[in-house]
């Protein structure tokens, strides 16, 4: 090895603005109405968030059927499709959406294409969330395209009215491979009216290229069910990272990825809390990783008002924490 020690720090890293506003929905909706406050699905694909929450009295549900009639729920960051809304109201539940408004927007894309009759190629993972929940606006248009070579085999009925939509927190590069092969089968493919990939994915991917030439290893601190942080990883091996690999929390890193170790790229998912890259760095320091080069190719300063039940108080006050959800790093 040769040249000292050193971390190199992307940034844009951690919470985007729409994790910011679903997880102060929650803890305002806990303020507001107390515990417990139920949230179907995790808030935000975050274990330690989660498990943070669950402390202050959230309970955690899969389905609405799991809350008690008449208590408060909140819908997660990821959105849900119409079906979830109508169980919930069927049930008498007090509603609080907290769906990221860059998914809502997609949402509203799948509603428009779908009453203009064309077929949504909707890139993104099966089973993911926001996928079930982008699809619910519209099951009979919607076909899920996994992955570019899903793009190979894919058939729709009128190749003249096709568009091609997007999950929110895909790798770019994937992303625009899988629509290209797509426009090699249907020349006649739509693009959404506006980037579905969400400008936080697209941020924390930028940074963390320009970070994983000159590292030997990156960390990516997320959960395993975060789609964006999983897809960092991917993106620093594709852009030169001798090692990626993503932890939850620091002591999940292992001494031996740091033999013959120069350079350490750190970053981390959307969803992620400072706190956790702090530790990460602080372990770093430990092991002679003191010197610390933040490496920033964007500014973040877009905040969303929180879920409109939340908007004002109880006296229809506006709250003064009515605009929350700010990316941060
Ligand atoms: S990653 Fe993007 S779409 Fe998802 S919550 Fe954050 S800003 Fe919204």
């Amino acid at each position: 090895m040769s040249g000292p020690k050193k971390v190199l720090l992307a940034a844009p890293r951690g919470y985007c603005a729409g994790v910011d506003r679903a997880v102060i929905a929650v803890e305002k909706a806990l303020e507001r109405y107390g515990a417990p406050v139920y949230v179907r699905k995790q808030i935000v694909h975050n274990i330690h968030v989660v498990t943070e929450l669950e402390q202050k009295g959230a309970i955690f549900v899969e389905e609405v059927d799991e809350v008690p009639e008449g208590a408060h729920v909140v819908f997660s960051a990821h959105g849900v499709s119409p079906a979830v809304v109508s169980a919930a109201a069927e049930r008498g539940l007090q509603a609080i959406d907290a769906t990221c408004p860059l998914v809502t927007k997609v949402h509203r894309e799948a509603v428009r294409f779908a009453r203009d009759d064309f077929e949504i190629l909707l890139v993104g993972h099966e089973g993911h969330e926001e996928v079930e929940g982008t699809a619910g606006e519209a099951p009979d248009h919607v076909t899920v395209v996994n992955s570019p070579d899903e793009a190979d085999l894919v058939e729709v009925r009128d190749p003249s009215k096709v568009v091609w939509l997007s999950q929110t927190t895909l790798s770019v590069d994937e992303t625009m491979e899988t629509v290209r092969r797509l426009r090699t089968r249907f020349p006649q493919l739509q693009d959404p009216p506006s980037d579905d990939i969400c400008y936080a994915t697209q941020n924390r991917q930028v940074a963390i290229k320009k970070v994983a030439k000159d590292a030997d290893l990156v960390i990516v601190v997320g959960s395993a069910n975060s789609s964006n942080s999983v897809r960092l990883v991917e993106v620093a091996l594709e852009y030169g990272a001798k090692a990626a690999y993503r932890v939850d929390y620091v002591d999940e890193v292992k001494q031996e990825w740091l033999d013959g170790v120069q350079t350490v790229g750190v970053t981390s998912g959307a969803s992620v809390p400072e706190v956790l890259v702090q530790e990460v760095l602080a372990e770093l320091s430990g092991a002679g990783y003191r010197d610390v080069e933040e490496v920033r190719t964007a500014e973040e300063d877009l905040m969303f008002s929180l879920p409109k039940e939340l908007r004002t108080d109880p006296a229809g006050r506006r709250d003064e924490r009515a605009l929350g959800g700010r990316g941060r790093a």
